[in-house]
């Protein structure tokens, strides 16, 4: 087969990850391929994915978009992080911040002093010394110090927002450059007889929709790659038990909180994800460990505010397709896989696989070599986050029920066993350059679930004309005190970008 450029891409399905490729691949191409995006509105999005991380910042950037506008017309809020409470233990609470702990001594990371002052006797938490914890505790919020020099320069942030408005406002933001929306639903989808290549979509109301290239952002479904190309699922639900989600929304949190909170209960845990005029909340269970009306009465009694919607059940599967990108056609969002909310990682991997696949985009054959790289990066990837979230589960002395005794004794991956056993020898952690999660997120999930080295980095033997003790103290009582001065979170928001209802 001879090579061409693409010509028209095809988009099938019109959630978060539809309307995010949309726009990026119609930012990026500027009009030189045509883009037709099938949605539809029968079957709907699934309505949840509101809390993100620091790095859609850059995306939205490199759209162009203007932040306060953003978060004006998607009813935003800012995040600073997660507090975690009842996780490694009953009763705990510590903060899984953006960005770094505290400022390192020369060369040597802060978190093998603090580590050292701990075993000397420091009392204080390690979120004590994060900026983003500072504020968040005090619901502040103002953008990063540009001064590196200042300790209010290493913290990150990112949003919550409704995602319904993010899809809308991406959805005009595409269109404007000429993305075709047609909606309809998918009935069938044909392929080249000579070599498997999806040709058409084939719609309710006979509608036939050719391309070269098919992106399938038809989320759970998995219409092409998983339905049509036949690409199996590898399932990671003896890692991740769960598999079902109740969400409900209520009204606004008079604190507007800059923080998610994950409530861990006894087969599971609560999101709280506050937006300017209302709270997104959901109840993330096993159901091995708890039934669907348990869990939809669990959350109704324990949500706080006027519940503004009924509970809405959803059923999920941990994992990834064994191939991302097969013939012409990739995955994107959730018909790619999914790892659970818990570190509100979905919305980044669509945000990856979108920038990986301009990076490699592909020529009408769409070459093998090109396919095989997206596949193995983005599997490494998901297996990488996965780590992470597993850490959260099998990190705990909870041994309160059924569902945390199985997480505490489960197999956890290789990999992860290898960075623990690591850690806790003398708190090295062995990160890969190209990871989501870096050190200082690790540390604070490791140390937040009372996971603790058993001996000082040696390298801090060699600093010794350091008073660790006090210059610690003197760090912890600056972020405090300069925190307390700084805005609050309601009151920028209010100042910047307040919510507008079209
Ligand atoms: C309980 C839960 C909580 C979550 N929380 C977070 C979070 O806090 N942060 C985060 O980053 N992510 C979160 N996620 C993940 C996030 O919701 C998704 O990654 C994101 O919404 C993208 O979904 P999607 O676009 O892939 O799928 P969907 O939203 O399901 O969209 C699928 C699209 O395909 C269309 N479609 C399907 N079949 C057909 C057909 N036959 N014909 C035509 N169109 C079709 C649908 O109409 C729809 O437009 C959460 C997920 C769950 C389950």
């Amino acid at each position: 087969m001879t090579s061409q450029p693409l010509q028209h891409i095809v988009i099938a399905g019109g959630g978060s990850a539809g309307w995010m490729t949309a726009a990026m691949l119609a930012s990026q191409l500027q009009g030189n391929v045509q883009i037709t995006l099938v949605e539809s509105d029968d079957i709907g999005t699934i309505g949840v994915g509101e809390a993100t991380i620091p790095p859609i910042k850059r995306f939205n950037a490199m759209l162009g978009i203007d932040e306060h506008d953003f978060i004006r017309r998607c009813n935003g809020s800012i995040k600073l992080g997660i507090q975690f409470e009842n996780w490694g233990a009953q009763g705990d609470s510590y903060f899984h911040q953006f960005g770094r702990f505290g400022a390192d001594f020369d060369y040597i990371p802060f978190p093998y002093f603090y580590l050292k002052a701990q075993q000397e006797g420091l009392a204080l938490p390690i979120q004590e010394f994060s900026a983003a914890w500072q504020l968040a505790k005090r619901n502040k919020f103002v953008p990063p110090n540009t001064d590196s020099r200042s300790l209010f320069s290493g913290y990150d942030y990112a949003y919550h927002f409704d995602a319904g408005r993010y899809a809308l406002f991406l959805r005009d933001y595409a269109q404007q450059r000429g993305v075709v929306r047609i909606e309809g639903r998918i009935a069938s989808v044909q392929q080249h007889a000579h070599n498997g290549f999806i040709k058409d979509l084939l719609l309710d109301d006979g509608q036939v929709i050719s391309g070269d290239f098919f992106i399938d952002c038809t989320g759970l479904r998995s219409v092409l790659l998983g339905q049509t190309l036949g690409v199996g699922f590898t399932d990671w639900a003896d890692y991740l038990l769960n598999d079902r989600a109740v969400a409900m929304q209520t009204s606004a949190d008079p604190s507007l909180r800059p923080y998610t909170r994950s409530i861990a209960h006894h087969a599971g845990w609560q999101w709280r994800i506050p937006l300017q005029t209302r709270m997104g909340n959901g109840n993330v269970y096993s159901s091995r460990f708890m039934a669907d009306d348990e869990a939809g009465t669990l959350l109704q009694q324990t949500v706080e505010g006027k519940p503004l919607t009924d509970p809405r059940f959803i059923r999920f599967q941990t994992g990834h397709r064994q191939q991302f990108w097969q013939k012409n056609c990739v995955a994107i969002g959730l018909s790619a896989g999914f790892l659970e909310p818990l570190e509100s990682t979905s919305l980044h991997l669509i945000q990856r696989g979108i920038m990986r696949l301009v990076s490699l985009f592909p020529d009408s054959s769409c070459e093998q070599e090109d396919i095989d790289e997206y596949n193995a990066t983005t599997q490494l990837e998901y297996e990488q986050i996965r780590d992470f979230i597993v850490l959260h589960y099998h990190a705990t002395t909870r041994d309160d029920s059924p569902y945390w005794q199985y997480c505490k004794h489960m197999a956890i991956p290789d990999s992860l066993q290898q960075k623990l056993a690591l850690f806790k020898r003398h708190g090295h952690l062995r990160i890969d350059d190209k990871a989501l999660f870096k050190q200082d997120s690790w540390l604070a999930v490791l140390l937040g679930q009372h996971i603790v080295p058993a001996k000082a980095a040696p390298v801090t033997q060699f600093k010794t004309e350091l008073d660790l003790q006090r210059t610690l103290a003197a760090m912890q009582r600056h972020l405090a005190d300069t925190a307390s001065t700084l805005t609050g979170h309601e009151q920028y928001l209010m100042q910047h970008c307040r919510f507008k209802p079209d």
